[in-house]
């Protein structure tokens, strides 16, 4: 435990917490509406700091990243934790065990040691919504680019600007996992009245913190796929950010793709250059030409059409970050 970075006295005992757009003010006693930060007396202590709830070996592709240092090995941490009260009812790490002896702790010196030791090529924080270990997190992607690891997120991105102002600077790469792109989808899926923050805060470690980003929508039949919020969400992407973001469609329940194939259409109709789905084998093609620039036979990316991060057939930019140096402008490098 250790006491939360962007937590201040509000007056009577009260703790605002600024790591995410909830804002607690938690009384004392009580935990925040994550329920991993909690107040005890007049301090908010973050209660899972340096807990973890996995670890993995495993090609960035597996968290999401098609366009991020393909063809590399990624150290993969969680903890526990969700400011998504809806996702609170269905993820395995929303909550941490109750017994100690269900709690492992791997300190970031040490994370960072092993992803050398083990020729991983960069750290990614995911599994839970790594925002909710904000301090580890900061620590982690602090050491983790001074070992010259790069640093990669899976996250609803859920932040303030300030948790976010202070990541952006050692933060390489984030997947955006948004749960529909409308207030009812928000309300239903993930449980927030209010998440245009989201989409605030995700331009802005774009263009601000030149931050690599892809965003997976996941898909909920009935719930966040319809035509008018799929043309939402691409003209977001179009207009705010850069229309060759790669896109990954999913299912928000494992196993059934109903709906993906006419919603990466549509998105692709709206003018999205790369819109994925679930089948890690697809091979990506260049969107100017169609030449073919990284083909992933049995999942295993192989860059086949690329030269210095364009497509070697007609030069056009594929949105392709391989590099340890973060990119001048934010089209790529
Ligand atoms: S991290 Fe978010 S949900 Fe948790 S206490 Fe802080 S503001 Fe509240």
């Amino acid at each position: 435990m250790r006491p939360t970075t962007l937590g201040s006295s509000v007056g009577d005992g009260l703790v605002r917490c600024d790591v995410c757009q909830w804002r607690c003010e938690v009384a004392p006693g009580d935990a925040g509406r994550c329920l991993v930060r909690r107040n005890d007396g007049g301090t908010l202590m973050a209660l899972n700091d340096g807990l973890i709830s996995a670890a993995t070996i495993a090609p960035i592709e597996d968290h999401g990243f098609l366009h991020f240092f393909p063809e590399s090995i990624a150290l993969a941490l969680g903890s526990w934790g969700t400011p998504f009260p809806k996702e609170q009812e269905r993820s395995t790490y929303a909550f941490m065990p109750e017994t100690e002896s269900g709690r492992r702790v791997l300190e970031a010196e040490r994370a960072v040691r092993f992803a050398q030791e083990r020729l991983c090529r960069g750290i990614v924080w995911t599994y839970n919504d790594p925002l909710m270990e904000f301090e580890y997190l900061y620590d982690g992607v602090r050491l983790a680019r001074a070992a010259s690891r790069y640093t990669a997120i899976v996250s609803g991105g859920y932040w303030t600007i300030e948790a976010l102002d202070m990541l952006g600077p050692y933060l390489d790469g984030i997947n955006l996992r948004l749960f529909g792109f409308s207030d009812d989808s928000y309300a239903a899926l993930a449980g927030v009245p209010q998440w245009r923050g989201i989409i605030d805060a995700a331009r802005r470690a774009l263009r601000r913190w030149r931050c690599h980003l892809e965003i997976t929508y996941l898909l909920q039949p009935g719930a966040n796929d319809s035509v008018g919020e799929l043309q939402a969400l691409a003209a977001w992407v179009r207009e705010q950010l850069i229309p060759i973001i790669p896109i990954h469609v999913m299912p928000a329940q494992e196993g059934s793709n109903a709906g993906i194939a006419h919603a990466r259409q549509v998105l692709r109709q709206e003018g999205l250059k790369f819109v994925y789905g679930p089948d890690r084998t697809e091979t990506t093609r260049c969107p100017s030409c169609g030449w073919p620039v990284i083909e992933r036979p049995g999942g295993i990316p192989k860059l086949i059409g690329v030269e210095q991060g364009l497509c070697d057939n007609c030069g056009a930019d594929l949105y392709l970050r391989r590099s340890m140096f973060k990119p001048l402008s934010t089209g790529g490098e």
